[in-house]
């Protein structure tokens, strides 16, 4: 992509109207734009990096079994009359009516719907389990919007919703998701650690909220130290063994761990204290066993292997993208700008031209971001006639994890200069060497 020729309304001054580093970092670099409050597009920038996220979610949850398809953001009021949630959900959902005069929903959630999917066409224990998932856009009028996309009024959500003849084959559906977003924190490049949540009327332990622990998290939480060094479920892990899912769950709810609402001060005094740690978190993702509560009142039922109908038992597991974004920001900035890790980096390197018009930085520039094209790298190309402080202003702001930058200077030489984002370390090497970095 040639810079001159994209789309990066980047921003000189700082917002007023952001409160935290992710909103202030995403409106200056030209990643969002709010169109009402709490209602956002996604500007090119944003939207490269919004869908390198979606592929990370949507790998780990086929890994894991469950399978994609698309569900409306409409739906019609009359399912959420069934399952009696219509009036209970109150102001945070947003009610239309069409020409008819009947009552819809901008959906909140779709539990209501993927249940009445499945009562339409899976009627035996044999098609079990199943997991089906969208990754769909979301409203709620929520009370405070804010913080940009972190708490926004229109979101995106992967939620996912599993079938399961039995208690126990729900758990093990449970813990299949739990290993998939450890798997999925981990390569967004997070530290994500599961705490205990409400699980209301149901009861028991399934029920957990992911948290990245931020300063600016809207949570309180309390958990013990050695849940930032634990190890992830590999890439081998085999989802079908139920002991094998059931010893990372074990081993991952083993310590103690909570957010405010369901804090046990006792209980956390018990860790020692050098390894309690109380901190502030940041809500991504939520997994919730909820046995029969949707497929009782709207009749979802299979006929068991012993003849008989039996109301599924089923469960919920939600990620925010649009939040994930704005957390991985939180997690990893600096005071020049965004640094973000490689596997959801926007383009994998800028190569920067210090002069442009200059005939040898421009054949410069041009054969290397040729060449990386080529390797199928994702390039962004400064090709600009800004100054050449505005650019490495610019190239450290978007985030972009490696900068190739080619002077006059170097150039004359046969070489470039390559600038990790991270460290900000600057190597001088052949453009053919630079090259071979990400070719090789
Ligand atoms: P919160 O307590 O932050 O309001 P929630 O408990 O209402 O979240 P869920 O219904 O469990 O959220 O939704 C699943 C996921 O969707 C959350 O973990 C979060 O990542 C995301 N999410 C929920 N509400 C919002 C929102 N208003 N803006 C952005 N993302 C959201
Ligand atoms: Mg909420």
């Amino acid at each position: 992509m040639r810079l001159s020729r994209y789309f990066l309304p980047i921003l000189k001054e700082n917002p007023k109207e952001a409160e935290i580093v992710s909103h202030r970092l995403m409106l200056r670099a030209g990643m969002i734009r709010q169109q009402s409050q709490g209602i956002y597009s996604w500007l090119p920038l944003g939207k490269r990096v919004l869908d390198k996220v979606n592929a990370i979610i949507r790998e780990e949850q086929n890994r894991a079994g469950a399978i994609e398809l698309s569900m409306p953001t409409l739906q019609s009021a009359e399912l959420w009359q069934e399952s009696g949630r219509y009036d209970a959900y109150g102001k945070e959902m947003l009610r239309i009516k069409d020409r008819q005069d009947r009552p819809m929903l901008y959906g909140p959630t779709n539990e209501e719907m993927v249940t009445d999917i499945f009562r339409s066409s899976v009627k035996s224990y044999k098609d079990l389990p199943l997991n089906l998932y969208h990754i769909q856009l979301k409203f709620r009028d929520e009370i405070r919007p804010r913080f940009g996309t972190m708490r926004s009024r229109e979101f995106m959500m992967k939620d996912a919703y599993s079938f399961d003849l039995t208690r126990e084959g729900a758990e093990h559906s449970y813990n299949k998701m739990f290993a998939a977003y450890l798997r999925t924190f981990d390569r967004l490049g997070l530290r994500a650690i599961p705490m205990r949540a409400d699980t209301g009327p149901i009861g028991g332990n399934l029920s957990h909220e992911f948290i990245i622990l931020a300063d600016t998290g809207e949570s309180e939480v309390f958990c013990h130290k050695d849940f930032v060094g634990f190890d992830i479920p590999g890439e081998n892990t085999d989802f079908d063994s139920v002991e094998g899912l059931k010893a990372i769950f074990d081993k991952w709810t083993s310590l103690y761990a909570a957010t405010s609402e369901m804090h046990d001060e006792a209980a956390f005094n018990a860790v020692p204290e050098a390894e309690r740690l109380s901190a502030r978190g940041i809500e991504v993702g939520h997994i919730f066993y909820f046995g029969t509560k949707y497929s009782e009142p709207m009749g979802a039922k299979v006929q068991g292997p012993d003849g008989k109908e039996h109301f599924v038992h089923m469960g919920s597991y939600g990620i925010g993208p649009t939040r994930l974004v704005p957390a991985i920001i939180e997690a990893s900035h600096d005071d020049n700008g965004i640094i973000w890790p490689a596997s959801v980096a926007p383009f994998d390197v800028v190569v920067i031209n210090m002069k442009a018009g200059d005939e040898a930085c421009d054949d410069t520039c041009e054969l290397i971001y040729a060449a990386l094209k080529k390797a199928g790298k994702d390039v962004l190309y400064d090709d600009t006639d800004d100054r050449a402080g505005t650019k490495f202003a610019t190239a450290d702001l978007i985030g972009v994890p490696v900068q190739i930058i080619a002077g006059p200077r170097t150039v004359a030489n046969g070489e470039v200069e390559v600038k990790d984002r991270k460290t900000g370390a600057r190597e001088t090497m052949t453009i053919e060497a630079a090259i071979n970095r990400f070719v090789a």
